[in-house]
């Protein structure tokens, strides 16, 4: 499921794939993917701009023309793929963009559980994402402390809440707890100033290595280099990793490294 390094990385497709080129050809395959725009909408709004600048908030990202603006999420399975034009379409090609210079933009989405939205101004945009909390990218340690303390319950729930924080989701909420020597299930008013502390530090360099790989890697010396193992132990300890579900997903921690407060 693509979380913040994810989608950054998608911004990077973009910048590079269609920054400062016009989109020629809007090629709607399945419109099953489109929010409140039609086919017909998409390809009048969009053909004959220039993509500009992308910018990204938590897991959305947002495609800017100097005129109307393509809103992306990505879901569970959603990708931007730069391709040729020539290039054979797979079957989870939703919508082709073409653009000049001899590139098409793919977006590629086998679930389609959430897909492209068309924003007409600010106003459109503020409106997509007035639930998203500040990004956890660039937000800083004061404001970190103040929306999650400000958000009873557990420390896994409140870090995947996108309107808490925006861009974690499931393997980067273990994987900084599991840094930070939190148990998921920790409650976020309990939590010294400490705790805040190395939280954030930790988030921060999570991040920081995961964005360059374009996914929360799989290294050897990471907890998501071992969650799916069959009898998962932890890359620190040795010891056997727990498993159970919270905020709706499989959630996995260390026991040793990770004690009751
Ligand atoms: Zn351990």
């Amino acid at each position: 499921m693509p979380e913040l390094p994810d989608v950054e990385g998608f911004r990077q497709v973009l910048e590079s794939c269609a920054r400062g080129r016009t989109v020629r050809r809007v090629d709607v395959r399945d419109a099953g993917v489109l929010h409140d725009v039609s086919a017909r909408g998409l390809r009048n709004a969009l053909e004959g701009r220039r993509f500009g600048a992308p910018e990204r908030h938590g897991k959305w990202l947002l495609a800017r023309t100097g005129g109307p603006t393509l809103v992306l999420h990505f879901g569970m399975t959603g990708r931007l793929v730069c391709c040729h034009p020539g290039d054979a379409v797979e079957a989870h090609d939703r919508v082709l963009f073409t653009l000049s210079g001899g590139r098409q933009l793919r977006f590629r989405d086998q679930r389609k559980l959430q897909g492209l939205w068309l924003a007409h101004d600010d106003f459109d945009i503020d409106r997509l994402l007035r639930r998203q909390g500040p990004d956890a990218l660039t937000v800083d340690r004061a404001e970190f402390e103040a929306v999650l303390c400000a958000r009873r319950g557990s420390l896994k729930t409140a870090l995947t809440d996108q309107s808490v924080l925006a861009g974690l989701g499931n393997l980067l909420a273990d994987e900084i707890l599991w840094r930070a020597r939190l148990r998921p299930d920790r409650r976020t008013r309990e939590l010294t100033e400490a705790d805040l502390r190395r939280l954030y530090g930790r988030m921060r360099g999570t991040l920081r290595a995961a964005v360059p790989a374009g996914c929360v890697p799989p290294r050897d010396s990471w907890l998501t280099g071992h969650r799916d193992d069959p009898d998962p132990t932890c890359p620190r300890c040795g010891t056997g990793l727990r498993r159970s579900r919270m905020a709706g997903r499989g959630t996995v921690w260390c026991p040793r490294c990770q004690p009751d407060a």
